[in-house]
């Protein structure tokens, strides 16, 4: 179902304290406020115990930053979507641009994890994005689409309906630079055509597609403004909570 919201991807970041700490501060935030919003955090998988336990009520939606290709097995150091569920952690980052630039992953790896978080009723959180190059040459429409096609399009309706997407252009992640909000809104709106396309429109407007690439406190309120686009992943500025939260009011 579309809705509204900020997720915060902690990355590798904050040691076991640290952690507690942010997580507790969110709490007590979301006591305090009443967001406009759903508000999910991706901290590292060590940590989702942790949020868990804190997060008795489903407060605050709990997802692993990425997950395994595979159900099981002799795959050390992996994270399977069974596991995630088993700990009933909402869901799942999936081919973050991390991942894909130090870790190798491919559209077709996230489709198979995809398919995966799916089966475990887990919530993936599918990203995709073009790097400055493609932009530059003016291929960013078509990467975009042929990612969406590979990652998505073995999905049936319904299944579609159930994921995330998360547009970051990888020129936009860590650097300062954000898309405009048209340059952004243009994607989002060739996304969600995209799928009306292929499933229909209904299908397309129920998705929920967020923003992601130095999302600020000063710039989240005109881009959540769009009308493609449902909200943002948040790196940098979900590390702390005063920005994270001006963030969320960025949806007042
Ligand atoms: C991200 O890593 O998903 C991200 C958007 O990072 P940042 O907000 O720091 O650009």
């Amino acid at each position: 179902m579309r809705k509204n919201i900020v997720a915060g991807n902690w990355k590798m970041n904050k040691n076991v304290i640290e952690a507690q700490q942010l997580m507790f501060q969110l709490l007590q935030y979301k006591k305090n406020h009443t967001p406009n919003c759903e508000i999910w955090i991706a901290p590292p998988s060590l940590y989702l115990m942790m949020a868990k336990d804190l997060y008795e009520n489903d407060e605050i939606g709990i997802f692993a930053q990425d997950m395994s290709e595979y159900e099981s097995g002799a795959y050390t150091g992996e994270i399977s979507a069974a596991m995630l569920e088993s700990l009933d952690i909402t869901g799942a980052i999936i081919g973050h641009s991390e991942r894909r630039q130090y870790h190798g992953e491919t559209d077709s790896h996230c489709n198979r994890k995809i398919k995966l978080a799916l089966d475990q009723g887990l919530t993936p959180i599918y990203c995709n994005g073009e790097t400055l190059e493609q932009r530059k040459s003016g291929k960013h429409l078509e990467v975009v689409k042929n990612q969406t096609e590979v990652a998505l399009f073995t999905l049936s309706a319904d299944e579609i309906k159930k994921v995330v997407i998360a547009y970051e252009p990888v020129w936009a992640i860590g650097t300062g630079e954000t898309a405009s909000p048209e340059q952004a809104q243009e994607i989002h709106a060739h996304i969600r055509s995209l799928i009306a396309e292929k499933y229909g429109q209904e299908v397309a407007d129920d998705i929920s597609i967020l923003y992601g690439g130095s999302v600020k406190p000063d710039n989240a309120k005109e881009i959540f403004s769009q009308p493609d686009i449902d909200g943002g992943l948040i790196g940098g500025a979900a590390l702390n909570v005063a920005d994270f939260g001006k963030i969320i009011e960025g949806f007042s």
